[in-house]
C-alpha cells in the first residue's frame, strides 16, 4: 500500500532518522520534501507543537503531513528542558551549547538522581482535500535513561552524547544508527503511528 506525505521538519538529522524508520517499516511510502513556512511553536505541550507544525504543513502543501515535536525531560529539573529542549541555551543556541548548559545545571547531581527521558510526539494531519472531512491522529514514544557527566560519541544529534539509555553503558551517540532506531522514543512513536498510516492508505486506495 503506498502513501505520500510531507515531513514537516527542517531538522536534517531528524529527517534522516525518519527516513530510516519509514524505509524500514513502510518502504512503500513516499516522503516528499517540505520547504514551506516554519510556524511559531508556541504550544505548551509536545502535542500542541507537533500539531502546529503538521497543520501548517498540511495546509501549505495540500498533502498528508507528519510532524514530530520532541525533547528531553530531566527528573530533577521537573521535566525541563521538555518542549524547550531545542532552545534551552537561547533562541539560536546549537546542540553543543544546550548540552553544556544542561551538564552545568546538573553538576552537583550524582547518580542515581540523574534520570531523564526522551520524548517524541508525532502529529498526523490529513487535509480535507485528501480525505473528505480531514483527519488527525497523534502518537507518542519515550525512552528512559540517565545523564552522563560528559558528552561521548559522534552519532545522532541533540542530547544524544549525554543520554545513557537504561540498560546500556554507552550514550545514544555511541550507538550505531540502527541500534538507536531499534529503541528510540522516535521509533516507538512511529511504531504506534504505523497502523494508522496503513488504515489511511487502505481508505485512499479503497
Ligand atoms: P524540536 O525540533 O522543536 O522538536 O526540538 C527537539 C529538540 O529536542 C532537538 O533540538 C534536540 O535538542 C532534542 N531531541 C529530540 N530528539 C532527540 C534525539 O533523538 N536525540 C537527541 N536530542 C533530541
Amino acid at each position: 500500500m503506498s502513501l505520500e506525505f510531507v515531513l514537516a521538519t527542517h531538522n536534517a538529522k531528524k529527517v534522516r532518522e525518519f527516513q530510516r524508520l519509514i524505509g524500514e517499516r513502510m518502504p512503500q511510502a513516499v516522503v516528499l520534501p517540505y520547504d514551506g513556512p516554519e510556524p511559531v511553536e508556541d504550544g505548551l505541550t509536545f502535542a500542541e507543537n507537533a500539531f502546529i507544525k503538521a497543520r501548517t504543513a498540511a495546509e501549505h502543501s495540500g498533502r498528508i503531513a507528519l510532524a514530530d515535536d520532541s525533547g528531553i525531560a530531566v527528573d530533577v529539573l521537573g521535566g525541563a528542558p521538555g518542549i524547550f529542549s531545542a532552545r534551552w541555551a537561547g533562541e539560536s543556541a546549537g546542540d553543543e551549547a544546550n548540552v553544556q548548559l544542561l551538564l552545568g545545571q546538573l553538576a552537583d547531581v550524582r547518580r542515581p538522581n540523574r534520570g531523564a527521558e526522551f520524548h517524541c510526539t508525532i502529529a498526523l494531519v490529513v487535509p480535507d482535500s485528501v480525505l473528505a472531512g480531514g483527519h488527525e491522529f497523534v502518537a507518542e514514544g519515550s525512552w528512559r535513561g540517565s545523564l552522563a557527566y560528559e558528552p561521548r560519541g559522534s552519532h545522532g544529534f541533540g542530547y544524544d552524547p549525554i543520554f545513557e539509555p537504561e540498560g546500556l553503558e554507552v550514550t545514544a551517540a555511541e550507538l550505531q544508527p540502527a541500534e538507536k532506531d531499534a529503541r528510540s522514543h522516535r521509533a516507538r512513536a512511529f511504531v504506534e503511528l504505523l497502523p494508522e498510516l496503513e488504515r489511511i492508505a487502505a481508505r485512499l486506495e479503497g
